[in-house]
């Protein structure tokens, strides 16, 4: 077993069963992509058994911090049946749930989703590349699912120094999959989509949407960044006249319309609008277009701190542009999935959008994401969705 012992003073992290250790942190020692590594204090008492990545700034993620453990199949075996536990007791209104949320699940880098009987796997990190067969193992027996598609494709794994893969881990056949969420069908395709192929984390903020556009008697619905419109069936659901979803997606915006008819709305209530929202937004209220209620949830602007600068007036654009382009009385959602924006930093920057727009809105309710994508409290990181729900002042 290699060891990695840390410089005087960087055990409080771990001590405070942070999962992370920092190349910076580290005074010697090294192993393989993915080996178990025993991470020791500058004393030599023992902090954590973790997976060590040569290539990532994150260069040890915390498997444990139990001397006793030992890291092999059956610690995978049983953290996974402990992820899969909690969500069993967690009120989830879908058959599409977040099994396994990374850090928050003692599983740093690993990302399942659990569409119906199909599941979804991202590994992100060396640690769960190295582990991938017994994941997938222990993902089958805490499920009784028996098809796992992976979508190991996104960016972070570049930062890991692992090349992108997907394709079928176990099982295969279509990958397409129906999920019902609060009433609604909605559809994906785990190897065509986004991510997984889909955004369960907005699935309370959706159904809250649908009671809100009734409560309110919104009739003109406009949800930017739709994806496939589950936020633009939310809407109808909840008896909008009309609602108009906004993506830079073709085939996403395919299946948002495909997804108004699935749940039994006439076609004619909705319209699909491939362009760029901030472009949308300009030419709607030059067109002197106006709506009752408006959902923003764009993409990732800041996926660092660093990156807070300028995503901060990219999501000041937007929301001042929304703000003008809603009806006095008017309901917006507005989110933020950047981990480099805090809530608080985010309500500033929606307040400065407020002021610049001449509009004053009261705060309905402060958003965040579901409870199967759980922060601890040990991992504040983890907390990436926030939003915010505003009624614009009425006349
Ligand atoms: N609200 C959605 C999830 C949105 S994810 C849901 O509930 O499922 C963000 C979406 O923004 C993606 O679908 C992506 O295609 C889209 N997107 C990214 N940049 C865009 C841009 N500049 N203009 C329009 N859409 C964009």
């Amino acid at each position: 077993m290699k060891t990695i012992r840390l410089r005087e003073g960087k055990d409080r992290s771990l001590l405070r069963r942070h999962p992370w250790v920092f190349h910076s942190s580290i005074a010697k020692g090294g192993a393989d992509p993915g080996e178990t590594v025993r991470v020791e204090a500058a004393d030599g008492r023992f902090l954590a058994w973790g997976a060590f990545s040569p290539s990532s700034m994150i260069r040890v993620r915390a498997w444990s911090f139990v001397e006793a453990d030992q890291i092999d199949p059956a610690h995978f075996d049983r953290r996974i049946r402990r992820a899969v536990a909690l969500r069993a007791r967690l009120p989830v209104a879908s058959n599409g749930v977040r099994l396994v949320h990374g850090e928050a699940d003692g599983l740093p880098g690993l990302v399942v989703d659990r569409y119906g009987e199909l599941l979804c796997a991202q590994f992100g990190s060396a640690g769960t590349e190295r582990w991938k067969a017994a994941i997938a193992d222990a993902l089958l027996a805490a499920t009784g699912c028996e098809r796992l598609y992976e979508r190991s494709d996104s960016g972070v794994r570049g930062l890991e120094g692992l090349p992108p893969v997907a394709g079928w881990l176990r099982g295969g056949g279509a990958s397409e999959a129906t999920i019902t969420e609060h009433d609604w069908r909605l559809t994906l395709d785990v190897a065509e989509g986004h991510k997984t192929g889909f955004y369960l984390d907005q699935r309370d903020n959706r159904a809250l949407l649908g009671r809100w556009v009734r409560h309110f008697g919104c009739q003109r619905v406009l949800n930017c960044y739709s994806y496939t419109g589950g936020f633009s069936v939310a809407a109808l659901a909840g008896g909008a006249a009309h609602v108009t979803s906004v993506d830079s997606s073709a085939p996403a915006l395919a299946r948002a319309q495909a997804h108004v008819a699935l749940n039994g709305f006439d076609a004619a209530r909705s319209t699909v609008v491939d362009a760029d929202v901030n472009q949308f937004l300009r030419d709607a209220l030059k067109s002197g277009a106006r709506y009752d209620c408006i959902v923003l949830d764009p993409p990732k602007f800041a996926p660092t701190a660093a990156h807070a600068e300028r995503a901060s007036r990219a999501y000041k654009d937007i929301n001042r542009l929304a703000l003008r382009l809603l009806e006095p009385g008017g309901l917006l959602l507005s989110f933020s999935c950047s981990g480099g924006i805090g809530a608080e930093l985010f309500h500033k920057i929606v307040a400065g959008a407020g002021m610049d727009a001449g509009v004053d809105a009261a705060i309905l309710q402060r958003l965040e994401g579901a409870c199967d994508h759980p922060t601890t409290i040990e991992f504040p990181e983890g907390e990436y969705l926030k939003g915010l729900a505003l009624l614009k002042a009425a006349a």
